[in-house]
């Protein structure tokens, strides 16, 4: 049983995975507290419906697309071995994004990490991390983006991605950066150009 803010088949916007469709699965509840978050309304568990995992999946059936994207809210707040383990039964292809910040579980064919500066990551993402996306809100993001890079496996993708509102401001380094160091490729989130969730 697990608490479901939405879900929804839509296009994966962003990260390595960018314009695969893809069914989102939301979870409500998250004690990150980023002050830039654009899922606030997420944050609060008990506001959302509490949902069985056979529900959740028989849902995420009836669209053609096979990638599932397990995203909050915080989705590590939860074992997600149950939910994970009837997606891969059912033919799905696992992903998760989350920021790390509680234990690590489920079984995923993709861990999409990023790191807020507003709750430290436990350890046990490093070694399940296969990309790393790390949110550019100012110039001093650029070594938190390192400090995490040095800590991940080598084979982890590292994606600097511009917040949203800050774009303007901060898209110049971050071209600059990538082009200098060229370990790193930009992210944008492209759902918000094509206005789609
Ligand atoms: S971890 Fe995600 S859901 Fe939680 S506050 Fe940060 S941006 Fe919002």
């Amino acid at each position: 049983m697990l608490p479901v803010m939405e879900a929804f088949y839509t296009v994966q916007g962003e990260g390595m995975h960018t314009g695969v469709p893809a069914y989102f699965i939301r979870l409500g509840g998250c004690d990150v507290g980023c002050v830039w978050c654009d899922v606030k309304e997420s944050w609060e568990a008990e506001k959302w419906p509490i949902l069985g995992i056979e529900e959740i999946v028989d849902h995420a059936l009836i669209y053609p697309g096979r990638m599932v994207v397990i995203t909050g809210g915080e989705p590590l707040m939860y074992n997600l071995d149950p939910l994970t383990t009837l997606l891969k039964e059912r033919g799905f292809s696992t992903h998760i994004e989350t920021s790390g910040a509680h234990p690590f579980s489920g079984h995923f064919d993709w861990v999409c990490f990023s790191p807020k500066k507003f709750k430290a990551p436990h350890p046990s993402i490093y070694e399940n991390a296969d990309e790393l996306k790390v949110v550019i809100f100012h110039k001093s993001d650029f070594d938190f983006a390192e400090k995490h890079a040095a800590l991940v496996k080598e084979d982890c993708k590292k994606l600097l991605q511009p917040e949203w509102s800050k774009s303007s401001q901060v898209m110049g380094a971050i071209v600059d950066y990538v082009k200098t160091h060229p370990n790193w490729k930009i992210s944008l989130q492209t759902h918000k150009f094509m206005d789609i969730p």
